[in-house]
């Protein structure tokens, strides 16, 4: 519906308390470095995969952390794995390994679709 020339759109907002966050805990559990990002940037100023597909770590932990499993790695299948981003982590996290343990931690048909 268009108010004056401005269309309401349907609010984006996030009620965590709905927000199931098992296995996020069971990521921080397993992978420390999941909660350590403080979401600089610079691995997605590095990724090869970025500039095609917007692949970015710092969105994908995000994306997690909100519930938000599938769009996580609908983002996640464009990453190729190269470990560019590990080498320019300011706070020294692996974040290929970090992609793995996503990957091992959610591996099931919810997370995958
Ligand atoms: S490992 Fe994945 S996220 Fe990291 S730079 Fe390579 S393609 Fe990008
Ligand atoms: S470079 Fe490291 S600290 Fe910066 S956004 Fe990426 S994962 Fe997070």
């Amino acid at each position: 519906m268009n108010v004056f020339g401005f269309k309401i759109s349907p609010s984006s907002a996030i009620d965590m308390d709905k927000v199931d966050r098992a296995r996020f805990e069971e990521l921080c559990r397993v992978e420390p470095d999941a909660v350590r990002c403080m979401a600089c940037g610079s691995c997605s100023a590095t990724c090869p995969a970025s500039a095609f597909s917007g692949m970015s770590i710092r969105k994908v932990l995000l994306m997690l952390q909100r519930g938000k499993e599938k769009d996580a790695f609908r983002m996640m299948r464009n990453c190729m794995l190269c470990g560019k981003c590990t080498m320019v982590c300011p706070r020294g996290i692996n974040t290929r390994h970090l992609i793995l343990s996503i990957c091992r931690i959610y591996d099931d048909k919810e997370g995958k679709q």
